[in-house]
């Protein structure tokens, strides 16, 4: 078994090959570390390997998790879905939420967030592909979804995050993650926020069909950490 610093760089030649092969600069893609059902260790040692963002699904285990690694200097994403009921503790202890899928969670987000803390991160999950019982705004809706949350005092709008499901073949992928990438473009287009830079997708499996069709951050636990 290789160690997770080992993996680290294994995950970080991809992402350059990934780069290259595309035409783009290393820079221009974020590795976000997923840490979820890890504990705070595998946390430290991937720190002391250089990473520094962090990214949870469940949110009472992050809780705990960010409490008990509070002494190192680590940004935490949250990526999984957020009930009404969680979105304080997402306020009060995240940098970043990708998860974002509707208006009333975003106004929470920003009435909750901590007077004391930088404004909150914030990305829009949309569901590229699957049915409308699937998680992340319908496609048709982001626009008017992006300009609302635009306007809310403690948030910044940074972008939008997908989770395709699982397709077959790089092509299928990449086709994919072009409609992300469609919907990211013409989103920056329309409203021209200063900050909307990030367009979080790809994951362990597809992160090379991703950064193919312009993601700027990657979002990897199993190939940093092991299996789940
Ligand atoms: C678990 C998870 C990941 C990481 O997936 P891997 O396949 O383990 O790399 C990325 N994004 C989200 C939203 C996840 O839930």
């Amino acid at each position: 078994m290789s160690s997770i610093a080992e993996n680290l760089q294994t995950v970080r030649d991809r992402i350059r090959a990934a780069c290259e092969a595309a035409g783009r600069p290393p820079a221009s893609v974020r590795l976000l570390a997923v840490s979820k059902t890890f504990g705070p260790e595998a946390v430290r040692e991937a720190h002391a390997a250089g990473q520094t963002s962090f990214g949870e699904n469940y949110i009472q285990e992050a809780v705990d998790k960010i409490a008990a690694l509070r002494d190192l200097p680590l940004e935490w994403h949250c990526i999984g879905p957020i009930q009404s009921n969680k979105t304080r503790l997402v306020a009060e202890h995240f940098d970043w939420v990708h998860s974002v899928d509707r208006f009333k969670i975003a106004q929470r987000l920003s009435d909750q967030r901590p007077g004391h803390l930088p404004p909150l991160q914030v990305c829009l999950q949309v569901n590229t592909d699957g049915g409308p019982t699937k998680s992340g705004a319908q496609p048709a809706d982001v626009l008017e979804l992006a300009r609302a949350v635009a306007c809310l005092p403690r948030l910044v709008l940074r972008g939008l995050m997908t989770i395709p499901d699982p397709v077959e073949g790089f092509e299928a992928e990449l086709a994919l993650h072009r409609r992300a990438t469609d919907l990211f473009v013409q989103v920056r287009r329309e409203l021209a926020l200063p900050k909307f830079d990030t367009l979080s997708m790809g994951m362990t499996a597809d992160l090379e069909a991703a950064i193919a069709a312009g993601s700027t951050l990657v979002r990897v636990g199993t190939a940093i950490f092991g299996k789940r």
